[in-house]
């Protein structure tokens, strides 16, 4: 036995000395990947305002996904990725930098796995998760293998063979790049069956829900701005104050009805409101909440260095109607003469736009309008609610809300 190993070995140095000889290994050379979503005709992204023209009138119908930023092509922003070749692990695991690419590795071959997940790493400790909760039984976080084959010099890699997740996960990334008011936590975005909302759901954590598509009913997961509008959620309620579902109430009536026995309001048979929509009058309390998140929209699929704002929400009937645009806007309180204590979440939005955009006061900018909300909850009574928030901001944001406030017609 011996004899046999010995000359199993000697013939196994000889083939390594043989492979070893100088111009017959590719020498490694250095690279990187820089990672893009091929999100294509799922989900554009363009602005009204390229070339900083913006034409009226001219709207696509596809609105949801043609207003806003132009970031094309979509980077997998800090996404958490690994690099292979046949001798092991180059590069990773780490996240992708804002370019979605990876650091340089060495490598003699153009050819390389990619691994990645639904996983997106901030250097503040903030995290991206997306589930799929959609497309199988439970809910899935599976890593994700590709070959990637890239010629010498070529960088760019675009995925193409993509999980249901990706617009939504690519989504809620972008909005934490471009405005984190949430740092050191784990934030979960969850592809659904049924329902769009925030929550705190898996483990207690913070979690934005988002509709999946539905055969040609189209769901939530591919909207950019309900997208964010959700995420808002998280980062204004969750982030910057602990706002309670009991200190939010979307019960208002125009005929200011209650179903609560103990509401001064309340009247038997009373049916309470209880959806928001775009145009609709709510509680303050519910206004500002679904304003902020509304806002939080705003700013990340809107250019802040531009005065000029849209909002888009599609709706189910008219959909895509909700176009507005900074100086053509007309606050729907302004119009319906909104009684004290209610307002609208669209007013709200553009009040806060406006407030971080048009007033130029020294350090208000996103994070501390974001940050406002904090001043708003908790308050004693609907009716007290503009007052109490008003008196909690600082100057000179308490004389400017003031003013904006009353333009918007969310002074009530
Ligand atoms: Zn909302």
């Amino acid at each position: 036995m011996w004899g046999r190993s010995r000359r199993v070995w000697l013939a196994a140095v000889a083939l390594v000395a043989l492979v070893a000889l100088p111009g017959q290994t590719p020498a490694a050379e250095t690279r990187q990947i820089c990672v893009t979503f091929g999100l294509g005709s799922t989900y554009a992204d363009a602005s009204p305002r390229r070339n900083g023209i913006w034409i009226p009138g001219q709207p696509s119908k596809d609105a949801g996904e043609t207003y806003g930023r132009t970031d094309q092509p979509f980077p997998a922003i800090a996404m958490l990725a690994r690099v292979r070749d046949a001798s092991g692990v180059v590069w990773g695991w780490a996240p992708l930098d804002e370019h979605g690419c990876t650091g340089e590795f060495e490598t003699p071959t153009n050819s390389v796995t990619l691994e990645y997940y639904d996983w997106a790493y901030f250097a503040d400790d903030t995290g991206v998760v997306a589930y799929d909760c959609w497309s199988g039984d439970g809910c899935s976080f599976e890593q994700a293998d590709v070959e990637v084959t890239l010629e010498t010099g070529v960088t760019h890699y675009e995925l193409v063979h993509l999980k249901p997740t990706a617009p939504m996960f690519w989504a809620t990334v972008f909005s934490t790049f471009r405005l984190s008011l949430v740092h050191g936590l784990p934030l979960y975005a969850v592809l659904t069956r049924d329902e769009t909302g925030t929550r705190r759901n898996l483990g207690g954590w913070p979690t934005a829900n988002y509709r999946g598509t539905i055969g040609d009913s189209r769901g939530t997961d591919h909207s950019k701005f309900t997208l964010a509008h959700e995420w808002g959620h998280i980062q204004t309620i969750l982030a910057t104050t602990d706002v309670l579902a009991s200190d939010i109430d979307y019960g208002y009536t125009p005929s200011m009805c209650s179903d609560d026995p103990e509401s001064e309001n309340y009247q038997p048979g009373c049916t309470p409101s209880t959806q928001h929509a775009i145009d609709s009058l709510e509680y303050q309390s519910a206004a500002s909440v679904e304003g902020f998140a509304n806002w939080y929209a705003m700013s990340v699929w809107n250019d802040e260095s531009q005065k000029q704002a849209v909002y888009i929400r599609p709706r189910s009937a008219d959909t895509f109607l909700a176009i507005y645009y900074e100086g053509e806007y007309q606050p729907i309180c302004a119009e319906d003469h909104c009684p004290q204590g209610v307002a609208n979440a669209l007013d709200w939005a553009f009040a806060l736009w406006d407030l971080q955009a048009r007033a130029q006061l020294p350090g208000v900018g996103p994070h501390a309008v974001g940050g406002l909300l904090a001043a708003a909850y908790p308050w004693p009574k609907p009716q007290d609610f503009w007052q109490h928030f008003l008196g909690t901001l600082p100057e000179p944001v308490a004389g400017a809300w003031s003013t904006i406030g009353g333009d918007f017609a969310i002074d009530n």
